[in-house]
C-alpha cells in the first residue's frame, strides 16, 4: 500500500514528485521551519513555497537540518509575476537557490502567466536554460489557460511537466484536467480544500462521516484517485499529518461521482487572466 512518502506522480521529463505534498503559502518565515520539519518527519517529501511567500529561507533552515537526504525531497518553488522576463527569471531562480540554501530546484514554476505582460514565454526560454544548466531538475507553470499552455508548447522545445492551478469540488476543471492529461502534463491542485472552506460543505461532512475521516482527509483522497498531485497546508502539526493519512481507504465510484458534482466553478482566487 502507498504512503504519502511512496506514492508518486511521474513527470513527462522522466522525473517523479510526490502526488502529496505540504503547501506553504502564509506560513511565516519564521514558523516554517518545524512544520517542514515536522511534515518531513511524517513522511512528506514534496514542499511547495514560493518566493512571494518570503519563507524559503526558513523552508531552507529545515531542510538543511532533517536527516532525509536530499535526494529524496522535491522542493518546488515559483518566481513572482515582476520577475517575467529571461534574465529576470535567472536572477530569480539564483536567488531562490541562495534563500533555500541549495545547489539545485526540483521543481521550478512560473507563478502566474500575467498574459497582459506577454513576458511568460521570454520566462519560458530562462526556464529551459536553467534546466539545461542543471539549476532546476523540472520546469513547470502555474495558473495557466490551456491557451497560454499551447502557446508555450507551440514555441518552445520543452512541455511544461505541470500546471498548479485552483482545483477542489468547487472548481473542479474538468476541461483543464484533460487538455493536461491529452499532453502528460500533471495536473496540481493549489487551494485543495478552497482554503479551508470546502470543510463546512454539509454533503462532504456526511460522506466523511460514512467512510470515518475527516472532511479533509476525504477531500485529498478525492484528488489523489482522480490523478491530481495535491498540496494541502496547515499551520497544524497535527493536521499536516491527518492530511498525509489517506491511504488506508479509498471512494466508492458513486461516491467520486457525487464530490464531482458539487462543482460550480467557484474560485476562492483570481482568474488568471485577471491577474496582471
Ligand atoms: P488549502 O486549500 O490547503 O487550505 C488551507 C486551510 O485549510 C487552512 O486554513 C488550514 O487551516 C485548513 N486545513 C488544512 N488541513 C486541515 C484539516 N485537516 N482540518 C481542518 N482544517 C484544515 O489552501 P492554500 O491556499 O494554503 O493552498 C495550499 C497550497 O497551495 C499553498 O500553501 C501554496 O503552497 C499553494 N498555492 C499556490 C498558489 C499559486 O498561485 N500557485 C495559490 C495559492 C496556494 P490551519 O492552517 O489552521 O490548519
Amino acid at each position: 500500500m502507498d504512503n504519502v512518502t511512496t506514492a508518486r506522480t511521474p513527470l513527462l521529463d522522466g522525473n517523479a514528485i510526490p502526488s502529496l505534498g505540504l503547501g506553504v503559502y502564509k506560513v511565516d518565515n519564521d514558523d516554517v521551519a518545524p512544520l517542514v520539519h515536522h511534515a518531513l518527519g511524517a513522511g512528506y517529501r514534496l514542499i511547495d513555497t514560493a518566493s512571494m511567500y518570503q519563507n524559503e529561507r526558513g523552508v531552507g533552515d529545515a531542510l538543511a537540518a532533517t536527516d532525509v537526504p536530499r535526494e529524496e525531497i522535491t522542493v518546488a518553488t515559483k518566481f513572482w509575476m515582476d520577475d517575467l522576463g529571461y534574465e529576470n527569471t535567472l536572477a530569480a531562480a539564483q536567488q531562490s537557490l541562495e534563500n533555500l540554501g541549495l545547489e539545485y530546484l526540483d521543481l521550478y514554476l512560473i507563478h502566474w502567466p500575467a498574459p497582459q505582460r506577454d513576458l511568460y514565454l521570454e520566462s519560458w526560454r530562462a526556464m529551459e536554460k536553467l534546466k539545461q544548466d542543471g539549476l532546476v531538475r523540472s520546469i513547470g507553470v502555474c495558473n495557466f489557460h490551456a491557451e497560454h499552455l499551447e502557446r508555450i508548447m507551440e514555441n518552445s522545445d520543452e512541455t511544461p511537466v505541470m500546471n498548479q492551478v485552483e482545483l477542489h469540488p468547487w472548481l473542479t476543471q474538468v476541461p483543464l484536467k484533460a487538455f493536461h492529461d491529452s499532453h502528460h502534463i500533471v495536473t496540481q491542485a493549489w487551494s485543495p480544500l478552497a482554503r479551508g472552506q470546502i470543510l463546512e460543505e454539509p454533503s462532504l461532512v456526511s460522506l466523511a462521516a460514512e467512510y470515518g475521516v475527516s472532511v479533509a482527509q476525504l477531500v485529498i483522497r478525492w484528488h489523489l484517485e482522480r490523478g491530481i498531485s495535491v498540496i494541502p497546508k496547515s499551520l497544524s502539526p497535527q493536521r499536516i499529518e491527518n492530511n498525509a493519512e489517506v491511504f488506508s481507504f479509498s471512494l466508492e465510484p458513486d461516491h467520486l461521482t457525487l464530490i464531482n458534482s458539487l462543482n460550480r466553478d467557484y474560485r476562492t482566487g483570481v482568474d488568471p487572466n485577471d491577474r496582471n
